[in-house]
């Protein structure tokens, strides 16, 4: 058992004294380290890999909401799409197009952040500002009736420069202000930013939602 229950605590009480929710993100751990924050009363936990996901949205608890926060292929989108509670990486309309068909056959509504790439590194996916600001702004939006569009979702140069991090964040934020016009319903209203290594700057420039992993669970070991 490797959770870090203090961390935990901490962290819980720190998110809720300002508002902001806390995925825990979970993917390498195992099920036994999802359960003790469970039984804490923890029911948000962020998963990358869908074959991981599956298997553990099998095997726990059907109250859990199940974020999944890794680069989704538009060929597994079915495979997650009758249970998952929020998609936060979507990058394309492709994809888009693939969860709203899934979500038509499921009969419900799947909320979705999109993805913008803020990061300097060129790997990172997701729309750039003007490309986002052309789709909101197209009036194709609402040709996706089984999907709700919450908010955005981005991550940050994986760096220690604060001032790097903070000029991303802000422009994230300022996205996020800007996507907000497009949308009348008030339901656009999660603005996804924030990991281990850097949720209290997030926080402080506008995060709403802060996806934590290695603070709660330890590094993650790749190599199993
Ligand atoms: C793994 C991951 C996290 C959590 O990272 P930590 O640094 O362990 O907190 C957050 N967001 C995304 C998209 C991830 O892939």
């Amino acid at each position: 058992m490797s959770v870090n229950v203090g961390a935990y605590q901490s962290i819980h009480q720190e998110l809720l004294s300002k508002n902001v929710q806390l995925i825990a993100v979970s993917k390498t751990k195992p099920n036994t380290d999802i359960i003790e924050l469970y039984e804490l009363g923890h029911r948000a936990f962020g998963e990358n890999y869908v074959q991981e996901l599956i298997d553990k949205a099998d095997q726990l608890p059907k109250d859990i909401q199940w974020h999944f926060i890794g680069h989704l292929q538009s060929n597994k989108v079915k495979y997650i799409s009758p249970f998952v509670h929020l998609i936060h990486g979507v990058d394309s309309e492709k994809l888009l197009q693939e969860i709203n068909k899934q979500a038509i056959k499921q009969d419900r509504i799947i909320d979705c952040l999109l993805q913008v790439h803020i990061a300097t590194e060129e790997t990172k996916f997701g729309f750039d500002g003007p490309a986002l600001h052309e789709f909101l702004t197209s009036g194709r939006v609402k040709d996706y009736s089984n999907i709700r569009i919450r908010g955005l979702m981005g991550m940050a140069s994986f760096s220690e420069d604060q001032t790097l991090l903070s000029k991303e964040f802000t422009t994230l934020k300022s996205y996020f202000e800007n996507a907000k016009k497009a949308f009348s319903n008030g339901q656009f209203d999660t603005l996804s930013m924030g990991m281990s290594g850097d949720y209290q700057l997030a926080i402080q420039l506008g995060s709403t939602m802060v996806r934590i992993g290695s603070l709660l669970f330890g590094a993650r070991n790749y190599s199993k």
